[in-house]
């Protein structure tokens, strides 16, 4: 099979695997589509030594695709299936693993980290990480679940959003991008806000009713001004910037709730004394649960919606170093391989 290997300082190429076989316990997925995450880039920006320790480990952790074969001991997934595949592969046993909060198992490896991940033409991953999706949900939108969408509805399910809550989404790449969407399905009303105009256009074709660019305007202000002068009473950081995280913290209405999921400054932005104040509650959210994966799959079948207008650029494996190199440059919507 195909697969991706990364040589450090923004270098990559595809590489010859001999086709993997599903252990016990195990299935083999064929890619229909993976994404490429932020957190790949950090991978992709190593240096040359880093990569050399990394070995040819493949990349990627959004994996989506059809069942092609099953190993012994395998009872529920069949071939032909198509499943979004869950990215953290657990002990099984411990009190997280059992509450189906696999990320949290102190033993969780996560696709395209310690082990082989789906920037190739097949995954093998453990039955139980393989959550079925009716025809209805997208080989895309199953790239999605995996990680960027399901970022965002484990948020908003913290949020939780009602019927015309007031929710700003600050960062538009595709994890804020597809928080537009879903605070949307859930009835919300959406400011969103960054600083590429070509991501508050992708915000809008998701649904938002307002976007700022808060290079060329004050989001604060704005932000004021969509809710009649109270601020907003849900928030979901996405951009992983100081500003970003300075501005939602000031955006907030009193008793006002925000999730931060982007990973970027470190610096300290948090002023004890406005969250007494004010009465914030401000969480931190990672991926999704596997249990929260069965609900999503639901919920985007029901909802009739899908995030597949995030995506900009659509690549064949064949075009990895090309498809790595443009969402690098940061002016993308979701980059994504997909195979026909
Ligand atoms: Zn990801
Ligand atoms: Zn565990």
């Amino acid at each position: 099979m195909r697969g991706v290997v990364l040589l450090g300082d923004r270098e990559c190429y595809v590489k010859d695997f001999p086709d993997p076989i599903p252990g016990f316990g195990q299935v083999r997925v064929k890619m229909m589509a993976s994404g490429i995450c932020g957190s790949d880039l950090h991978l992709y920006r190593m240096t040359k030594e880093q990569a050399k320790s990394r070995g040819d480990r493949i990349p990627g952790h959004e994996p989506c695709g059809i069942v092609d074969m099953v190993g012994q001991g395998v009872k529920k997934v069949k071939e032909g299936d198509r499943v979004t595949v869950y990215h953290y592969l657990g002990c099984g046993h411990c009190e997280f693993c059992s509450a189906g909060n696999l990320m949290w198992c102190r033993e969780a490896k996560g696709y395209g980290g310690p082990i082989d991940g789906s920037h190739a033409d097949y995954v093998i991953a453990d039955e139980r990480n393989c959550v079925l999706m009716p025809d209805s949900v997208s080989f895309i939108d199953g790239a999605f679940i995996a990680c960027p969408g399901g970022t965002a509805f484990s948020s908003m399910r913290k949020l939780d959003v009602k019927t015309g809550s007031n929710v700003a989404v600050f960062g538009l790449g595709p994890v804020g991008l597809s928080g537009v969407k879903i605070a949307k399905a859930m009835g919300g009303r959406v400011i969103g806000v960054d600083v590429i105009d070509l991501r508050l256009d992708l915000a809008m074709s998701m649904g938002a009713d307002v976007v700022v660019n808060s290079q060329k305007e004050d989001a604060v202000s704005a932000i004021r001004n969509f809710t009649n002068g109270k601020g907003v009473s849900l928030a979901f950081e996405a951009s992983g910037s100081t500003k970003g995280r300075t501005d939602i913290i000031h955006s907030l209405c009193r008793g006002g709730k925000a999730v931060f999921v982007g990973v970027g400054s470190n610096e300290n932005v948090i002023n004890p004394s406005q969250i007494i104040g004010s009465q914030l509650t401000l969480m931190g959210s990672f991926v999704l649960p596997l249990w929260m994966t069965y609900e999503m799959v639901n919920f985007l079948d029901n909802q009739k919606i899908s995030f597949e207008n995030a995506v900009t650029h659509r690549f064949s494996i064949d075009n990895a170093s090309e498809a790595y190199k443009i969402f690098d440059e940061g002016k993308t919507g979701k980059v994504i391989f997909e195979w026909k």
